[in-house]
């Protein structure tokens, strides 16, 4: 969240009408897809625009496809235009992995545009039904009256726009598609009681991440999930906060390693200056990313990062023991993110004004069961193979 201050992803929802919608699908997810088959999971890390959010378009090798979060409101067009240009005729999932407008706020449009068979959430929001004094103590400058009625507005048009057609998880579930699988390891502030299978390792960053404040609002509240195609494993948990992080990695880590890996909470860190609270907001603890030790992550951020924030998380990242790159949806221009920029050829708007008519534009990661993947930048078409990690030895 946090438009440059405070992290609280999306606290300006505006989920107007939900009352159109998608008719529901009377098709099993087993079913073949009427979407083009691609033969490798295609995952694009689509350009949401100036600020934070996320949208991530997941495609099966048969064509089955999941919406990973629907992106901030404003920014629909960008999603619609990536699911066209990805030959999606209609969604199998969409799961919202916390309810903040910069997650959610799109649901409703791309559901108009495009028929969903389901809508997957953690459960109900723990920001319904406050008072304007906890809005007040959460969003900080941000803070306008009237903000948690218009919050409680826009998750009931969701639960309107869900409603037969939603289900809630929890760790340990999984959600499958052919040949992809889909596991939940975090919802609703519980992680996994036991590590996935061929996870369990002790986890040395343990001691290197201390305990914070704990999370009473959305953000710690996301699904995170591990999505693998055969060898190959992609891990995104939302904006999880610190805490939660920390139970589902330390002491072993219970997810075990990745390829891909979407920064949690669009690298958020922020300073322990800001008080304690918003220090226990921050995302990407060194107990998460050693253990995962993705070979390639991506950043869904804003050309305007986080503007009181640091550059913790980017900094663990970056010194993860496997990784070979930073990919980014913008040059990121401000904040505490801006002096770790990677390379332009890995980004994929460096200059974007914001605006609903901005070109569609992504990153494109196409993975194949050996753990092989690309990735591929549509702005110019650059494109760079990671061969199966076994085959580097
Ligand atoms: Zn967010």
């Amino acid at each position: 969240m946090k438009r440059g201050f405070i992290s609280v992803c999306g606290f300006i929802l505006m989920l107007v009408s939900l009352t159109a919608g998608a008719q529901e699908q009377k098709t099993s997810a087993a079913e073949a897809a009427p979407n083009a088959p691609t033969g490798s999971l295609e995952i694009y890390f689509i350009d949401v625009g100036l600020s934070v959010g996320n949208a991530t378009l997941l495609v099966t090798p048969s064509g089955q496809s999941v919406l990973l979060d629907a992106g901030p409101e404003y920014a629909w067009r960008r999603v619609a235009g990536t699911l066209q240009a990805a030959g999606v005729k209609q969604l199998d999932y969409i799961i919202i992995t916390h309810f903040h407008s910069d997650h959610f706020g799109a649901a409703r449009k791309i559901s108009e545009q495009f028929p969903v068979r389901r809508f997957i959430d953690h459960g109900q929001s723990v920001e319904l039904g406050k008072g304007d004094e906890w809005w007040r103590q959460r969003r900080g400058p941000w803070f306008k009256p009237g903000m948690g009625a218009k919050y409680d507005q826009a998750y009931r048009d969701y639960l309107n726009l869900s409603d037969k057609r939603r289900e809630t998880v929890t760790p340990g579930d999984v959600i499958r598609l052919d040949g992809v699988e889909i596991r939940v390891a975090c919802a609703g502030a519980k992680v996994l009681a036991q590590p996935l299978s061929g996870a369990g390792q002790p986890n040395n960053a343990c001691d290197d991440t201390d305990r914070r404040a704990d999370d009473d609002a959305e953000d710690g509240q996301s699904i995170g999930v591990l999505v693998t195609l055969g060898k190959f494993r992609f891990v995104y948990l939302g904006d999880l906060t610190w805490n939660v992080s920390k139970a589902l990695f330390c002491p072993t880590n219970k997810v075990g390693t990745c390829d891909a890996y979407l920064i949690t909470h669009h690298a958020q860190s922020l300073p322990k200056s800001l008080g304690e609270y918003y220090y226990g907001l921050c995302a990407c603890p060194k107990a998460e990313v050693n253990a995962l030790q993705p070979r390639v992550a991506v950043l869904s951020l804003g050309a305007l990062g986080h503007k009181a924030g640091t550059s913790e998380a980017m900094q663990n990242v970056r010194g993860s023991p496997r990784l070979q790159d930073v990919w980014q949806t913008e040059l990121i221009t401000a904040g505490g993110e801006k002096d770790h920029n990677s390379g332009q050829e890995l980004i994929a708007t460096i200059k974007g004004g914001g605006g609903q008519n901005e070109p569609v534009r992504f990153i494109k990661l196409s993975a194949h069961p050996d753990g092989s993947f690309a990735m591929s930048n549509s702005r110019t078409g650059f494109t760079k193979n990671y061969p199966a990690p076994d085959s580097t030895h």
